[in-house]
């Protein structure tokens, strides 16, 4: 931290800082200007250290020299993170990956369906929601643990890896047994509670940012993962709340290009919850990965119009298709090929 004085400031209180600094354990560097004086704080220095020198006689302001998220930073860790998921997927590291499927897991026919569609297309992860968080208690709130075998099933015969939301310290367990990847959703992304018992899986997960979180806000929720030892950490920007109502959600392509340079962690995109609008998620998913994303999130349903929930920005199969191809395309042209995915499975499986 860097520590300003007033103009008018003393001698005696500069060694009242020096003093203070000392017994944080910390050293301090007294740097004197034309105008003003500084004091540079070195060491571990926490937010209650910069509180207290903040209050003391003849400290203008202090200034935080170095991030306070440590774990997720690149200031720790300059290379890139690559978050190995089952069938040989890669997730960051510079080849993006399309992770699709239902917003929410219906029932057998509806899952297979959606799995073969986009496997074909060359998804590398299928994802379907078993518990969902609607913001109406009257809306289908998913099957539940039946529909998390189903996912796994699905997952199984076309041979994806497979990610659901975890709605609740309650569902962990049950997430972590039957899917590959823990989603955290943007309702919960300040569930600290949540985030750890995730985080003590081992399970990689898979942080939304929330709808009103700052970028800091959502990277230091991003620590609460990582400290329970779990470093396979995926960030997933989904909109943000704006005060425009056009679309559902304002899609931060500036968060994107910022994550990735702040944090080593693979970031994707979610252009279906970003946009809520199905004809934007193909040109939206072009911006996120000129932006940088590792990967898309795209919602995809055999039946949008019969989808129980997010029909409106969900894929058919053949649209998701057409939306790989021009990925894949793009992907080409910014020198960051898509990852290979995941061979087919034998067929009669
Ligand atoms: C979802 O992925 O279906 C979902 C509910 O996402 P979010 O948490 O971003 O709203
Ligand atoms: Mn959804």
């Amino acid at each position: 931290m860097i520590v300003v004085m007033r103009p008018d400031h003393t001698p005696e209180q500069v060694q009242a800082v020096m003093d203070r600094l000392v017994m944080f354990g910390l050293q301090g560097q007294p740097i004197r200007g034309v105008e003003r004086e500084v004091i540079a704080g070195l060491g571990q220095v926490m937010q209650e250290h910069r509180d207290e020198i903040s209050m003391m006689a003849g400290v203008d302001e202090v200034i935080r020299v170095s991030k306070p998220y440590k774990l997720s930073s690149r200031e720790t860790h300059p290379k890139d993170t690559i978050v190995e998921l089952p069938h040989g997927v890669k997730v960051g590291g510079g080849h993006p990956v399309f992770m699709a499927g239902p917003c929410a897991i219906e029932g057998e026919d509806q899952i297979l369906a959606a799995a073969r569609g986009v496997k074909k297309a060359g998804a590398h992860v299928l994802r379907g929601g078993a518990f969902k968080p609607r913001t109406s208690p009257y809306s289908f709130q998913g099957l539940g643990l039946d529909a998390l075998k189903l996912l796994r099933q699905a997952g199984d015969e076309v041979g994806l890896p497979v990610i659901t939301e975890c709605l609740s310290v309650r569902d962990v367990d049950v997430c972590a047994e039957y899917s590959d990847v823990l989603q955290i959703g943007a309702r919960n992304m300040q569930n600290f509670v949540l985030l750890q018992e995730a985080g003590k899986t081992g399970k990689p997960v898979l942080l939304k940012r929330g709808m009103s979180a700052t970028i800091e806000e959502w990277l230091l929720a991003s620590e609460y993962v990582m400290s329970q030892n779990n470093p396979n950490l995926i960030l997933c920007e989904r909109g943000i709340r704006t005060f425009e109502t056009a679309i559902r959600n304002t899609l931060d392509l500036n968060a994107v290009a910022l994550v990735k340079r702040l944090s080593h962690l693979p970031v994707i995109a979610d252009p279906s919850h970003g946009t809520g609008k199905w004809y934007l998620v193909r040109p939206m998913s072009m911006a996120a990965l000129a932006a940088g994303a590792d990967g898309l999130m795209i919602e995809v349903h055999p039946n949008p119009d019969h989808a129980l929930s997010d029909g409106a920005q969900s894929l058919t199969p053949n649209n998701f298709g057409d939306l790989a191809n021009e990925a894949r395309r793009l992907g080409e042209a910014l020198s960051r090929p898509f990852a290979e995915p995941p061979a087919s499975v034998a067929s009669g499986a």
